[in-house]
């Protein structure tokens, strides 16, 4: 069996404990104005246009993106870094796009890296069929789930999907026991609200302490030169980023309930 592929990193500090390898599928339900990996979201090998500059001037190249590879190509790059996971405290991170898009795919990397003893986490949107969920859940040894705004309106508007689902999968999974961080993108002016902080707060009020750690990840204007780069129409323009009062502020706001929040994943 083969799964679509787009990036694999290597010594990745910043999707989970440890030092990690992260594998990113490709493809994603979802299609959020400030998207980080705009190569990300279509589930099919794709080829842009790259535009290099040198001296003032612009050259043309066509890059490709995604490639299928098997479990055991998967797992071979994977254990390459098996030391350092050793080491760290570390392992394999699957992420995206959405992972669970290719759920059989990546149910036999998770089997596969729980029988070499590799730590593994699941990145994901949430935003999956409860089926899919089900049939691998307990493979993972943690998820880290994003959530990116309560108002299903504005989670509509902004990400091209409604947030209920994302919701009830959350609490679902939480009650399972299963180890979950929630990652929250900050993106000032679209989801930095006094009314959405304190309706996530709420929410994972519920959850505590079953949920107990939040990431907090500032938008960064990558989105927007990766967009430039492959071609693409860029979605939002002339967005700063977080201010640091404004981080510390809502880290506050969770650390008062108990949680342990973490700035930039
Ligand atoms: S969920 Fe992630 S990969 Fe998918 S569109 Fe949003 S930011 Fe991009």
């Amino acid at each position: 069996m083969k799964g679509l592929i787009f990036d694999i990193k290597r010594l990745a500090l910043h999707d989970g404990p440890g030092i990690r390898t992260t594998v990113f599928f490709k493809g994603c339900p979802l299609n959020c104005l400030w998207c980080h990996n705009p190569e990300s979201r279509c589930f099919d090998t794709e080829s842009y246009t790259h535009l290099d500059r040198l001296d003032g001037q612009v050259f043309k190249k066509q890059k490709e993106v995604g490639k299928w590879m098997s479990v055991d190509e998967v797992i071979r790059e994977i254990e390459k870094d098996k030391i350092f996971y050793k080491e760290s405290g570390g392992g394999v991170t699957f992420s995206g796009g959405e992972p669970f898009l290719q759920y059989e795919f990546l149910g036999y990397l998770l089997h596969a890296c729980k029988h070499k003893g590799i730590h593994t986490a699941v990145d994901t949107t949430g935003y999956i069929k409860r089926e899919k969920f089900e049939s691998i859940y307990k493979l993972s040894d943690l998820f880290l789930y994003d959530l990116k705004h309560m108002d299903e309106r504005l989670h509509k508007k902004y990400t091209g999907v409604s947030n209920k689902l994302i919701i009830e999968n959350l609490e679902w999974l939480s009650e399972r026991k299963r180890k979950i961080i929630i990652r929250f993108p900050v993106v000032p002016g679209y989801n930095d609200s006094e009314k959405n902080i304190d309706l996530m707060r709420l929410l994972l009020e519920k959850l505590y302490p079953n949920v107990n750690q939040i990431d907090l990840l500032p938008y960064h204007r990558m989105s927007g030169s990766k967009a430039e780069r492959f071609g693409l129409e860029q979605q939002i323009a002339g967005i700063e980023k977080p201010d640091p009062a404004q981080l510390e502020s809502i880290r506050k706001k969770f650390e008062e309930t108990g949680f342990t929040v973490g700035i930039g994943g």
